[in-house]
């Protein structure tokens, strides 16, 4: 049977880019790539995954993430006991500080009162989203990194490569999920790696003006075969 054109992607990724992936930006694991906290860091994850939101990881979320840790605040109860201006201060790194304060601040409480890890996949990304300043692709990377989850969180970076490589257009954010899961193994580690890759490769290859001319995939992408570039 053909592969199909995601799942071909997440091959082609493995064996050509895997290796030109930051290990400060994904942590190494011998199945493939996971996020950079620890292994049993549920709330490290957490709280990267609401920081990180319109805003650069190296850069800006590991610093705040970085600060609550440093400052002894990176555990939901000490994040409800905290100050505001502390909190603040924390976070400021990463940008939008009011609303992922706010965001921080009511995903902590619903960890000190639900126990999430008990939930199945469709109550907990209910919950999640319930959140003021948690969207669907928030929600989905906390399902997948912090409680190991099989969901592939939609982004930016995957819709962009996903329209190029297999020249498909849809528009909503479940329909771009649904064809994504539908055509790669429900697996966690693949879906880990599968974003990872995505994400990493979006910002190095197939940026807003796509480098096709040195491309490591060009060869099958669907995009190069509408505009040819030069080999
Ligand atoms: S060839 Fe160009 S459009 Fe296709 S995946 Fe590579 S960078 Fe993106």
């Amino acid at each position: 049977m053909e592969a199909s054109c995601p799942s071909m992607l997440y091959r082609l990724l493995v064996d050509r880019f895997l290796d030109e992936v930051p290990s400060d930006e994904w942590r190494r694991t011998g199945k493939g790539l996971d996020w950079p906290a620890p292994e049993n860091a549920t709330f490290e994850k957490i709280a990267g995954a609401v920081l990180v939101q319109n805003a650069n990881w190296r850069n800006n979320a590991s610093k705040a993430v970085e600060n609550l840790k440093k400052m002894g605040i990176s555990e939901p109860f000490k994040i409800v006991e905290a100050s505001p201006a502390l909190l603040r201060e924390a976070i400021r790194p990463a940008g939008f500080t009011n609303r992922k304060l706010k965001a921080l601040y009511e995903v902590s409480k619903l960890m000190l009162n639900v126990r999430l890890d008990l939930l199945d996949d469709y109550s907990l990304k209910r919950k999640l989203l319930n959140i003021n300043g948690i969207g669907p692709e928030t929600s989905d990377t906390i399902l997948l990194y912090a409680f190991n989850r099989p969901v592939i969180p939609v982004s930016k970076y995957a819709k962009r490569i996903l329209k190029r490589f297999c020249n498909i257009h849809l528009e909503s954010y479940a329909e771009w999920q649904t064809y994504i899961q539908e055509n790669i193994p429900r697996n966690v580690e693949i879906c880990k790696t599968f974003h990872a890759l995505l994400t990493e490769f979006g910002l190095k290859y197939c940026t807003n003006k796509p480098k096709c001319n040195i491309c490591l995939i060009k060869a099958d992408c669907k995009h190069t075969m509408i505009q040819p570039v030069n080999r």
